[in-house]
């Protein structure tokens, strides 16, 4: 009988249309009434409920308990990088030679150092580090590690809510509670927040939000900036880097003011892509700012190059990741690394493994230094770009293995109407960090994030269209 509760929801829902129908209904109404919302497509001006799976996904308790407890080594990792200027450079160099965005990144690194590393040294992380569940092994491997504007933590904590909802008023003969883990991330997000501004020796702190023009996501980071409010009556201002650029000053001690307020953190929810710096040097030198001033960054430029796609394949290296973190921690990391190449040498290894993808591009993608969702290269593409590159193109991609992760049956909630089929997860580990290089101060997961797209759909983002949110069914 226990074995029976843990049904997929298909089983549940086959022939069962008005069942569907009633959660379909509760769903979306219970979404739009606390905050699983998004601001409209194009003026941004309302609101509609963001996409979301009818029920929850179910993912091996193993694994799922695997991605948590690796979080705080993968959070250690991403701020040792960070430290190691020789690594982050040698490293991104042949990227930044090919690729401007890369190259402007570097150059702040580089400038805003003094010799014993960036004015402020503590840091905040916020990552999240993302996974799919190989099919034929159901081994979490790390898709990407976001070190950047990691977003869906206040969502995804919400669509746990309704999920436990959904389930406890209209499906609870088939499930049981307990396989249905909570989801804290707005606490966790908020309080790390919190923790790393009370480091921040002044009176008359804020916090800004970093944020890009016209946010669809707005909703995800507003609860953030009302439970900093609530809970630490810490006022967030949400700003674009231009108008940081504009009326953000440093005092003499490279303090950051704007308006009444010292700037104790600032939160990146926008500088991960070239859209976000439309008028070029005025939001490259707000960034500047940022990275020269006493504020503490969440990331500073450090952390958001290390969480580069190319960083990511350098550590798969023999011996890189073992480096940062010795080798009994170096493989346990390790275990979670999918197939990754660099692009950049004209070597053997790199010939046979283009050649291999040509072959067989279904089993590869390659990927630029991008964020935020549709800037890979997949199948046809994959074969047409490594056939003609030359190796100066190539060098700013990486080529990783595709996982291919198992499948299963789900219904999906987009702009008010359900659609059924086979589906594949993506899942996201939120995990918080406050270290200055020697101490550390904060290092834990806070939370987590499921993503649910329709087999055969190459790109996850949800704002991006592809994916929909999820919660964890644990089995
Ligand atoms: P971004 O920084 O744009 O989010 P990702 O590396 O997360 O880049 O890739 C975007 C999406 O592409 C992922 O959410 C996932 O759905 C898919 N994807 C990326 N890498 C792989 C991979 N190695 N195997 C299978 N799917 C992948
Ligand atoms: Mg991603």
């Amino acid at each position: 009988m226990a074995e029976e509760k843990n049904n997929a929801p298909p089983d549940i829902l086959t022939n069962d249309k008005t069942l569907e129908q009633l959660l379909t209904t509760e769903a979306i109404s219970w979404a739009t009434i606390h905050g699983v919302i998004m601001m409209d497509d194009t003026e941004r001006t309302t609101t509609i409920h963001a996409p979301i799976g009818l029920l929850p996904a179910p993912i091996p308790k193993t694994s799922f308990d695997s991605m948590v407890a690796i979080a705080p080594l993968f959070n250690l990792l991403v701020d040792r990088i960070s430290r190691d200027a020789k690594f982050i450079n040698d490293t991104l160099s042949s990227a930044a030679s090919s690729d401007e965005f890369t190259k402007n990144l570097l150059n702040i690194y580089n400038t805003a150092r003094n010799e014993d590393g960036p004015t402020q040294p503590i840091c905040l992380g916020l990552n999240r580090s993302d996974y799919m569940l190989q099919g034929s092994t159901g081994v979490p491997l790390q898709v990407e590690l976001n070190t950047i504007a990691a977003s869906f933590g206040c969502l995804s904590a919400r669509v746990t809510q309704l999920h436990k909802y959904l389930i406890a008023r209209h499906l609870s003969e088939h499930y049981k509670m307990e396989n249905l883990p909570d989801n804290n991330a707005i606490v966790g997000l908020s309080s790390a927040i919190a923790t790393a501004a009370k480091l921040y020796n002044k009176t008359n702190k804020c916090i800004v939000m970093i944020i890009p023009e016209n946010e669809r996501n707005a909703p995800d980071q507003r609860l953030i900036e009302y439970e900093l409010w609530e809970t630490h009556r810490l006022p967030m201002l949400r700003r674009t880097l231009a108008e940081i650029n504009e009326n953000a000053k440093l005092d003499s001690d490279k303090n950051l003011l704007l308006e009444e307020y010292n700037v104790a953190v600032v939160y990146f929810r926008a500088g991960y892509s070239p859209v976000h710096y439309k008028e070029e040097r005025k939001e490259w030198d707000g960034l500047l700012k940022l990275n020269q001033s006493t504020s503490i960054l969440c990331p500073s430029v450090g952390y958001h190059l290390a969480g580069c796609k190319k960083v990511q394949q350098a550590l798969s290296a023999e011996g890189c990741v073992e480096g940062f973190m010795g080798d009994d921690d170096g493989k346990k990391l390790r275990a979670f690394f999918a197939g990754l190449w660099g692009l950049e040498k004209n070597d053997e290894l790199t010939t046979t493994v283009i050649a291999k993808a040509i072959a067989s591009p279904d089993d590869y993608v390659v990927k630029p230094q991008r964020e935020g969702g549709g800037n890979n290269v997949w199948g046809e593409d994959l074969k047409k770009f490594l056939s003609s590159a030359s190796v100066k193109e190539r060098s700013a991609y990486i080529l990783m293995e595709r996982i291919k992760p198992g499948n299963f049956d789900a219904v999906l909630l987009r702009e008010g109407k359900s659609k059924a089929g086979k589906c594949e997860n993506e899942i996201g580990i939120y995990a918080a960090y406050i270290g200055d290089g020697q101490k550390e101060y904060l290092n834990q997961q806070i939370g987590h994030l499921v993503r649910t797209k329709f087999e055969g759909t190459d790109e996850g983002g949800v704002c991006s269209g592809f994916a929909c949110l999820n919660s964890p069914l644990l089995v």
